[in-house]
């Protein structure tokens, strides 16, 4: 028998019947804090949506017709994806990131974040999590009952994983078997590693047989188009995965693939039996649609140009304004976050009884109707005074559309982006209004 009880908010209290793993958890913050956000602005509120990680440009022309003309596909699908599809995508990362795999080693889901979870599933062995990570990974974690081992990296490493962090933490228990996810270009930072730093983490993982789950999905968004795979460097340990949702502007399609090495073929085939028996097969036209985006265009090609341009300058700007208003950040090298650290700015936040990041997000929703996520979703400590801000709060079409009037290397400067990317420099300027360091000169 269900047994809830109603809360005076009007929720449910989850009652003793509810699996341990599940119990206390909050639905996940990307998603609460959109809906919070919409539901706030349903009210009449004003808000800058820099909370949830969504493409802001529209779906490529031909990806959409492809959709278009596959509306009628009705039939299941093999349960580890079309063929047609797993051959692109293969194709894709043999074109792209240099790695040779074949249609065999694809498995296709309904987005890479069921992927994820279903291979944390079937693995039986510690996730190991760079932090600041993805909001999502420790808590898919949490739920199947997996041990997760955070390893912390640092602003002044520019966030990245240190090779001697991870040899550190394998060489305790060598033998123990681990997945570790590596998420580049990174949410929520938006940094990454060149060829040399995924040389070096792939020496360690090597080593000791560490399952490298490598999260591209931001890799076509690196801002000057040359993203590396650490798959190039330890082909044998690592599954690829990425999706349209970023790169495709098609988050709300949900189709994401792992691409597999022949080592752990044994891997693919245990989750293709458990989506067997969950999601059953991803949705059939978007699949075929999607053969179109993997298979590659020279239209997609200059779309791709084109909105790494956008989010290069807004990351600059963005990057520029917040240094300002007293945050450490750096500038990201692709994906659409920056993660400003606000904790020199300590004491007078706490002045104002900010002393954590949650309480910080809350403020800034409250007072400055700038939405974001707190560091401590992302794998933080409570007390560290980090945000994430996903600048996507604009009309992508447009602002394709007006890149047409630059020249084809010409920057958009501040003009063009108040103008074409307006609530995301309001939201930056509203932060600079709102932090301690502008209260402060205005005394
Ligand atoms: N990945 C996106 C984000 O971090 C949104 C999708 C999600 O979290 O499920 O905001």
């Amino acid at each position: 028998m269900n047994d809830f009880r109603r809360d005076p908010e009007g929720g449910y209290v989850p009652s003793v019947h509810l699996n341990l793993n599940v119990r206390g958890l909050e639905p996940s913050a990307t998603l609460a804090i959109n809906e919070l956000s919409n539901a706030l602005i349903g009210q009449g509120r004003e808000v800058l949506k820099l909370g949830l990680g969504q493409s802001p440009f529209p779906v490529p022309e031909t990806v959409v017709e492809a959709l278009k003309a596959n509306a009628h596909q009705k039939d299941y699908l093999p349960v580890r994806g079309l063929p047609a599809l797993r051959e692109a995508v293969a194709d894709y990362h043999r074109r792209k990131n240099g790695v040779a795999r074949g249609g065999s080693n694809v498995l296709i889901g309904p987005g890479s974040k069921e992927l994820m979870f279903l291979i944390q599933l079937v693995y039986y062995g510690d996730l190991v999590i760079p932090t600041p990570s993805w909001v999502s990974y420790a808590p898919q974690a949490q739920i199947i009952g997996r041990h997760v081992r955070w390893i912390p990296t640092s602003s002044k490493n520019n966030w990245q994983l240190q090779p001697e962090d991870l040899e550190r933490l394998c060489e305790v228990d060598a033998e123990r078997p681990r997945l570790m996810i590596l998420n580049y270009p990174n949410n929520p930072t938006g940094h990454t590693y060149d060829a040399t730093e995924l040389k070096e983490l792939a020496a360690v993982a090597r080593r000791y047989r560490v399952v490298m789950l490598s999260d591209e999905i931001y890799g076509e968004i690196h801002h000057d188009g040359r993203h590396v795979s650490i798959a190039e460097f330890y082909p044998e340990g690592t599954i690829i995965s990425t999706g349209l949702s970023k790169w495709c502007g098609a988050g709300g399609w949900r189709l994401g693939s792992f691409t597999f090495p022949e080592a752990l073929t044994w891997l693919l085939n245990s989750m293709a039996v458990v989506a067997s028996e969950t999601f059953t097969a991803t949705s059939a036209p978007i699949q075929h649609a999607a053969v179109t985006a993997f298979r590659g265009a020279p239209e997609i090609e200059a779309y791709l140009v084109k909105c790494r341009r956008i989010l290069k300058a807004i990351g600059r700007y963005g990057t520029r304004s917040l240094k300002e208003a007293g945050a450490r950040v750096r500038e990201p090298a692709g994906a659409f976050y920056l993660f400003p650290d606000f904790g020199h700015l300590r004491h007078e936040l706490k002045e104002r009884s900010v002393t954590s990041s949650r309480v910080l997000c809350e403020r800034l929703l409250k007072e400055t109707g700038v939405a974001s996520i707190p560091g401590s979703s992302c794998g933080r400590s409570e007390s560290e005074l980090t945000l994430r801000l996903a600048y996507v709060d604009f009309d992508g079409a447009r602002a394709l559309q007006a890149l047409e009037s630059l020249e084809p290397t010409e920057e958009p400067n501040e003009w063009f982006l108040r103008e074409h990317c307006s609530n995301v420099t309001t939201a930056f300027d509203r932060l600079c209004e709102w932090t301690p360091k502008a209260v402060a000169a205005h005394r």
